[in-house]
């Protein structure tokens, strides 16, 4: 038994919990009462801490700041019917990061530090793990470089921090999105597999060409020749094509996402046939046409299931079966939420409880 780490907590004079109306939540504008950082330097983590959420100090000469030598992960905790927190597959989240965080030539982040840390900002901001039906707390752990140097060289000193915000719904309405053919979001030999903050500035402006035409979000297909489709904005994307379960195989170019995973393993437990591979734009737009394409959706932490109504390729519109009609994705969100909620028995091992 490893004895817990000492971490030095600053509680926060007056909660502002009381301002917030957990019926009516908007995604990542408020943020618990609480933080938690560690600072790497002269090779070590040291100087753990909570202190209340506040802005912060750091030199205009940042690395992260010019750079964008930053990286970062997204987590759910939810509260069960006994009014424990459940925090779901946070041991993958971990592991990631510190993939991520091997790419942008940082220091890994021990775990020990993780999950004390987690665990400890999750006990003294418990209240704010909100228990209305569809709603959650996001958590958001981050690493970036802390550096007073503005060259480019792998950085030196580096914080590791924690913040949470409840969450309700977020994606709920079906989306309108487009197949993008000349803008990119990753490419091979590139970044694409992390979460670095340098992946997801420049897919804002593509984004918002797309939204100006009325779609929702992007498809992103592959950075070399367009013919094969790879995530859907920040979300893995999967398809039900001849009742088979079909998603872009993982690579340097894809992100591999954790719902993606739960998705996946779920499927397979049920004895759906599951298609990890290239998926070709011209066999979705078959499919389809033919009426073999029976659902489309992305899948990722903040929306689990986010469905899609309508692609757009080239100037065409294709509509997608009504949401209503499909039976795998709804019920996958279903066998999802009730593993994360306590009610559906996890067989797999995904949540753990404080
Ligand atoms: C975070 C993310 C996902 C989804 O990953 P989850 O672990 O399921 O949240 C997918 N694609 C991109 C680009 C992402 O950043």
């Amino acid at each position: 038994m490893i004895d817990t780490l000492n971490i030095d907590i600053k509680k926060i004079a007056e909660s502002k919990i009381s301002q917030i109306d957990f019926n009516n939540i908007q995604f990542g504008k408020t943020y618990s009462d609480h933080m938690f950082t560690a600072e790497y330097e002269n090779g070590e983590w040291k100087n753990l801490r909570i202190e209340p959420y506040e802005p912060m100090r750091i030199s205009p000469a940042s690395p992260a700041l010019h750079y964008g030598i930053s990286i970062f992960e997204g987590l759910k905790a939810y509260k069960d019917s006994e009014g424990k927190i459940n925090i779901f597959r946070a041991d993958k989240n971990y592991e990631r990061l510190n993939i991520s965080a091997n790419r942008m030539c940082m220091p890994q982040l021990p775990e020990q530090i993780f999950f004390d840390g987690l665990h400890t900002l999750l006990e003294l901001d418990n209240k704010w793990v909100p228990d209305v039906p569809g709603t959650s707390l996001y958590i958001r752990p981050f690493i970036f470089s802390n550096d007073d140097y503005i060259g480019i060289r792998p950085s030196e000193r580096f914080k590791f921090m924690i913040i949470t915000c409840p969450v309700g719904a977020y994606y709920a309405k079906p989306v309108k999105v487009k197949i993008e053919d000349h803008f990119v979001r990753a490419v091979e030999g590139g970044s694409g597999y992390c979460k670095t903050g340098c992946n997801y500035g420049p897919a804002i402006y593509p984004a918002k060409l797309a939204q100006q035409k009325g779609y929702d979000q992007l498809i992103w297909t592959d950075g070399k020749e367009h013919k094969y489709i790879e995530e859907s904005g920040t979300m893995n994307i999967m398809f039900v094509i001849d009742g088979k379960l079909v998603t872009p195989a993982l690579g340097d170019t894809i992100l591999n996402g954790i719902t993606r995973d739960s998705v996946l393993n779920v499927a397979r437990d049920w004895g759906m046939d599951v298609e990890e591979r290239k998926v070709p734009v011209t066999e979705v737009i078959a499919a389809i046409k033919e009426g073999r394409l029976t659902e489309a959706f992305g899948a990722g932490t903040a929306a689990t299931i986010a469905q899609i109504e309508l692609i757009g390729y080239k100037g065409e519109d294709f509509q997608l079966p009504a949401v209503e009609t499909r039976e795998f994705s709804n019920k996958v969100l279903k066998e999802l939420d009730g593993i994360k909620l306590g009610q559906i028995e996890d067989r797999f091992g995904w949540v753990s409880k404080i």
